[in-house]
């Protein structure tokens, strides 16, 4: 008798014992889930921050509103500038390129180099003079 009563003892520590893991085990899961999903809300949140992070570039309106021409063009009207090259790519203009030039400065670069330039930085890559256009 005792001994059947030492192994229902034993048996119903040991369902305790699973009670008590998976109980553990739950709850384990249940934080990770909570963890995963509050990181993956961060990532996200981080993600949507990013393209507004650059504050300091120029909106693509701003951009376009600094003049741009052929080069093939520009050569004809001012001499000096067949020795230019854009020092964002650093190569020199070809003739059928499309250039752009910064307001306050008059610094010469590609359309296409400068563009990207400007929607991260406000300021003219040789000079540093703030664009404003
Ligand atoms: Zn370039
Ligand atoms: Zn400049």
């Amino acid at each position: 008798m005792s001994y059947f009563k030492r192994n229902e003892g034993t048996i119903f520590f040991a369902f305790a014992s699973i009670g008590f893991i998976a109980f553990y085990c739950i709850n384990y899961f249940i934080r990770r889930c909570r963890d995963r999903s509050a990181s993956a809300g961060n990532t996200s949140e981080e993600a949507g921050m990013s393209p507004r992070r650059p504050p300091r570039g120029l909106d693509p309106e701003a951009i376009d509103s600094c003049p741009s021409f052929v080069y093939k063009e520009a050569r004809g009207i001012e001499p000096g500038i067949g020795e230019l090259e854009c020092v964002v790519c650093l190569n020199e203009f070809k003739d059928d390129e499309t250039l752009r030039l910064v307001p306050p400065c008059v610094h010469v670069f590609h359309a296409d180099c400068v563009d990207i330039w400007l929607s991260h930085s406000s300021t003219c890559p040789i000079c540093r003079a703030d664009v404003v256009p």
